[in-house]
């Protein structure tokens, strides 16, 4: 607790009960692979910021967690490795267990390349990217080839839903990074006709730089029992 208030962490379980998991302070304390281990070493990080700290416990129960951090705080990694993490676990199939939902081509593009600094290790995650302004026809064949991770704009998604060139029948996990930001952009529609093609059954991870009533009203919709936790000043 002293460790929360020091960074100005504090947390909402599901129900009064609830015993928040402690931080992992440190990388070697983590359940990650040795190989992922060895990639966070190898892009400089030395330990895990804050965010991860406190996010990477909760993620890893497999709970709905909601994050309300400012940027920069290393979210992206945050809920990449206990995704990765859980999928391991499961058989590598043709369709994406894991999908990232981001408001920018630009945004999209950085998730993907955090993802690609573990690629090579295991367990091996297929990630690409599908963003509007750009031809279709790269994505489909990206997506045509197997990958187990999408990270993708929710409008350039939505068109190819609707032309049935990917299926999000095996998503396990959806996150919803800057969820404040697709909401200013008008993707909230495209974003319910997304979700409405995936699981119930799976965990969601929702990140948003501020908590208006308009991503309270989404939360409730897309996430179950969720644990909430705020770093810092909460608009
Ligand atoms: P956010 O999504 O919270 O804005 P990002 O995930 O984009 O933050 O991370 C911000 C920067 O911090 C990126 O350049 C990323 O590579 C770097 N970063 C992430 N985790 C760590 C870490 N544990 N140690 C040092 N740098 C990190
Ligand atoms: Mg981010």
């Amino acid at each position: 607790d002293t460790w929360r208030e020091e960074h100005a962490i504090t947390i909402h379980g599901p129900t009064s009960d609830y015993i928040c998991p402690d931080p992992i302070l440190s990388f070697k304390d983590t359940p990650f692979s040795t190989d992922i281990q060895t990639s966070l070493t190898k892009a400089g990080y030395t330990a895990p910021t804050p965010t991860q700290a406190q996010s990477w416990p909760i993620a890893l129960t497999k709970q709905d967690m909601i994050s309300v951090a400012k940027t920069g705080s290393g979210k992206t990694v945050g809920f990449l490795l206990p995704s990765f993490h859980h999928i391991s676990k499961g058989k590598a199939g043709h369709h994406p267990r894991i999908l990232v939902l981001a408001p920018t081509r630009e945004l999209a593009t950085q998730i993907e390349a955090e993802a690609k600094k573990f690629s090579r290790a295991k367990p091996y995650v297929r990630t690409t990217c599908v963003f509007g302004g750009a031809p279709k026809y790269n994505q489909i064949r990206q997506i045509e080839q197997g990958i187990d991770c999408l990270v993708a704009c929710p409008g350039r998604l939505s068109d190819l839903i609707t032309m049935k060139k990917v299926s999000l029948e095996a998503i396990e996990i959806l996150v919803l990074d800057e969820a404040d930001r697709m909401l200013d952009m008008g993707f909230e529609p495209q974003i319910r006709a997304i979700v409405e093609n995936i699981p119930d059954q799976r965990q969601t991870l929702l990140f948003s730089a501020t908590w208006p009533k308009a991503i309270q009203k989404l939360a409730r919709a897309f996430l179950k029992n969720p644990v909430q936790v705020n770093m810092g000043n909460i608009d």
